[in-house]
């Protein structure tokens, strides 16, 4: 237990996961994740439907995750993909200010872009704004189609609005992106994908190559094809292929804490003294329990 990885997976939507794969990420050493707002596979057709998901990430999914010995941090924003319907989009931006002040939002995101339409561009921007004028750190979603002039454009557009690119996380990059971000002083985070597209051996030679400052590794799990273990086995597999353990350790853990601990809401102690589990507590009378024993550890008074 003692020289167990402690792993931080900053990009994960757990609301569409299991407790079975809360229990392997505790298991497999994570210790927190963020889960982004974003879009849930299918387009939201009023604003009370956003209210309600944005409350379950402040609410009842960090309860979920603390059941499991898992500390939840967020952020919220709304998602490039349903930027695009105006009438919506404006009704939720209203909401946003709610939100970020919750006390464990981290950070405005994910935000960016999908198809790079004008209006994915504008609310964009204004969240950006948002971000700079509550003095928080933005959480960039950068598209999967025309992913190098997207990245691209996302960097200028936030140096355009005049945010420092230390608190920007540009999200989803690969082989072809990573040296532009880095040398915009942009921090890089790459999602671990199981099948396709960035995969954990392409993550090593990532890390051989550029080192681990700045760089983050996350799942990006979902209701997709994905993996919530995405972090701990490729912190494994960079072990396994003699990247040294501070490498592994900035990757994996330390770097995303730094930067999205900005804030103050997302703290070690969080973890690092926990209260333990108490599968006996309810949230709003509701249990992750159906019947079954809770688990209480019985060093949880401290
Ligand atoms: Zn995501």
């Amino acid at each position: 237990m003692e020289d167990k990885m402690m792993i931080i997976d900053p990009h994960v939507h757990m609301t569409s996961r299991t407790t079975d794969d809360y229990e392997a990420m505790a298991a497999a050493g994570v210790v927190a994740v963020i889960e982004p707002s974003f879009w849930l596979g299918q387009p939201r057709t009023q604003v009370g439907s956003f209210q309600d998901y944005f409350s379950s990430l402040v609410g009842w999914e960090r309860f979920r995750a603390s059941q499991f010995g898992i500390q939840h941090y967020c952020t919220i924003g709304l998602n490039s993909k349903e930027a695009n319907n105006e009438a919506l989009a404006e009704e939720v931006i209203e909401l946003l200010p709610l939100y970020l002040h919750k006390e464990n939002v981290v950070a405005v995101g994910e935000i960016g872009y999908d198809d790079q339409t004008p209006a994915e561009d504008k609310y964009f921007r204004m969240q950006l704004e948002m971000a700079k004028e509550l003095d928080m750190v933005v959480q960039v979603h950068t598209p999967h189609r025309d992913k190098k002039a997207g990245t691209l454009k996302s960097m200028e557009v936030c140096l355009e609005h005049g945010l420092d690119p230390g608190k920007v996380v540009i999200d989803h990059n690969n082989e072809e992106t990573v040296r532009d971000v880095l040398d915009r002083g942009f921090i890089a985070a790459f999602t671990i994908y199981p099948k396709t597209k960035m995969g954990n051996e392409r993550m090593v030679e990532v890390v051989r190559k550029f080192g681990s400052d700045n760089i983050i590794v996350d799942s990006s799990a979902d209701w997709g094809v994905s993996d919530p273990l995405a972090v701990p086995k490729t912190a494994s597999l960079m072990l396994k292929r003699g990247i040294a353990k501070e490498d592994v350790h900035k990757t994996c853990y330390q770097n995303a804490l730094d930067v999205f601990s900005y804030n103050g809401k997302m703290k070690e102690e969080d973890w690092l003294n926990p209260k333990g589990i108490n599968q006996a507590q309810l949230y709003n009378d509701n249990s992750v329990l159906r019947g079954q024993e809770p688990r209480i550890d019985a060093d949880q008074i401290k």
